[in-house]
């Protein structure tokens, strides 16, 4: 019934049957991701309770079918016209190992959700970004991650996983048991099929001093690198048309829970809208107004338990483009684009983003091989982002930069091929395990041609 009830109230007008003809159309409930930025019309939104009803499901769906976790990725990797199913209904802690501090979880956990049983089964994550609403089956095909430059992206932890392929059979896999899907799967894009479970390397429950210290451009660039090695978790973002910006530093403590007066930061992007709002045309005074508020700005200080101490909550709502650059490159990269920015596009308000991440060997993550520097921009998700976008990307890509699977980009299949050394293994296996291309929406069909499918979204 309710169902039925929010299907009505979303469905755009006309779609829905008339109480007379309602058996002879179906209904539809439209998606849409977070930001805005995509959007489709599936022949079916399902979100099953067991894994057997998913395996069902998936041999029996006549079209695409496209795994969603929190509708957070902002590129078009969830879009289809055929099936999306939710794994929301699958969610929570399945088993954990105290000697080995590994856990099974279910596939649709939200992280916000787990850090608690974690706790209290003697456990925690060893990293996690900057907010917690994103599954955890989410997070890990796009290769989501925090900061910390001795530390992989989230995919880095998982030490085995179960997903329903395109039979609907389900197959476990780690680094001894289908070693080529677990290397492929590890980042997959929700291409290979359905993720159900996923077994983590976990550590000790921690707790973290938080350290939020405001500061000139020029200062935190002189001292980023060696605040990186220096820090667990070490980022830092600029404010453009401010000469100034923040560095963010977590590190393990002992000290008792505390914290210092916070200042709220989706009020914070408010008044920098504001300022933008006012101030576009005279950007030297808004340097003058904004630099000299941001002087006067006390450090942050808190304490928490490491899975209270990552996230924030993000209200506004943004569009953004984040590029991973080899690391020597990301501050030579970050003067090009504050430039760019400045000389070019006043309406700009939200941070730029700075955070390090550490090497892996996972063929489609980012980071495959490299240690990284990540940058992201970011525009109000009312406005048009593309103008922006492109004057950044083309510095993005002169810096080898590889961009984030969940996040906006224009890369072309060729591009993407050229960055990634293990691309054919991962196509390959794509092959082998869904030949017919049943877990390809148009986006993906366009990376991996050759299996059929990838249907108008
Ligand atoms: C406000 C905001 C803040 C963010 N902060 C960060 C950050 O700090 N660091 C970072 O790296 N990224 C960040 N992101 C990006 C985000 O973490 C990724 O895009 C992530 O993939 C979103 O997870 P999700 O659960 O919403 O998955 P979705 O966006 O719904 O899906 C992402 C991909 O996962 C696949 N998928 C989902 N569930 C399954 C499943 N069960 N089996 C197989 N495939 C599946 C989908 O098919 C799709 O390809 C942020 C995004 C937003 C909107």
């Amino acid at each position: 019934m309710l169902t039925a009830l929010v299907a009505a109230a979303l469905a755009p007008p006309g779609l829905l049957a008339s109480p007379g003809a309602q058996a002879a159309q179906p209904r539809r409930l439209p998606w849409r991701n977070w930001s805005d930025s995509q959007q489709c019309l599936p022949e079916a939104r399902v979100a099953p309770a067991t894994v057997a009803e998913l395996q069902e499901l998936v041999a029996g769906a006549s079209g695409v079918v496209r795994a969603v976790g929190a509708g957070h990725s902002f590129s078009p990797l969830v879009p289809t016209d055929g099936t999306i199913v939710s794994l929301s209904r699958l969610s929570g802690l399945l088993g954990h190992d105290p000697q080995t501090l590994q856990a099974s979880l279910w596939a649709g956990s939200r992280l916000g959700d787990i850090g608690a049983p974690l706790e209290a089964a003697g456990q925690a994550l060893v990293n996690m970004p900057d907010i917690d609403e994103q599954t955890l089956a989410g997070c890990v095909s796009t290769a989501t991650h925090g900061t910390g430059a001795a530390i992989g992206c989230m995919s880095t932890f998982i030490e085995g996983l179960q997903l329903v392929d395109a039979r609907g059979e389900l197959v476990d896999c780690d680094h001894q048991h289908n070693p080529e899907l677990f290397e492929a799967a590890r980042v997959s894009l929700g291409a290979l099929g359905i993720v159900t479970q996923l077994r983590l390397q976990n550590v000790a429950p921690y707790r973290l001093r938080r350290e939020t210290v405001w500061m000139e451009f020029d200062e935190i660039l002189a001292n980023a690198g060696n605040m990186a090695d220096r820090h667990r978790n070490f980022e830092f973002y600029y404010v453009p048309f401010s000469g100034m910006g923040f560095t963010d530093a977590h590190d393990i403590t002992d000290e008792a829970v505390s914290s210092t007066d916070k200042l709220d930061g989706n009020e914070g992007v408010r008044d920098l809208q504001t300022a933008r709002d006012w101030l576009q045309d005279w950007p030297r005074l808004r340097e003058l107004v904004l630099g000299s508020y941001m002087k006067t700005l006390p450090d942050e200080v808190t304490v928490e338990n490491s899975w209270k101490n990552y996230a924030s909550e993000r209200n506004v709502r943004f569009n953004e483009m984040e590029y991973h650059l080899p690391r020597e490159n990301g501050i030579p990269a970050l003067r090009e684009i504050r430039k760019v920015v400045e000389t070019q596009h006043p309406e700009v308000f939200f941070p730029i983003e700075v955070r390090y991440v550490a090497a892996d060997d996972i063929w489609l993550s980012p980071f495959c091989q490299r240690d990284t520097c990540s940058i992201a921009v970011h525009r109000y998700f009312e406005d048009d982002y593309k103008p922006y976008f492109a004057s950044i990307e083309p510095i993005f890509r002169k810096y080898h930069g590889r961009p984030h699977w969940g996040k906006l980009n224009t890369l072309q299949p060729a591009d993407l091929r050229r960055l990634y050394p293990r691309w054919d293994d991962f196509a390959a296996v794509r092959r082998e395990v869904d030949p017919q291309g049943r877990f390809l929406n148009p986006y993906l069909a366009g990376l991996f041609p050759g299996a059929g499918r990838g249907g108008a979204a």
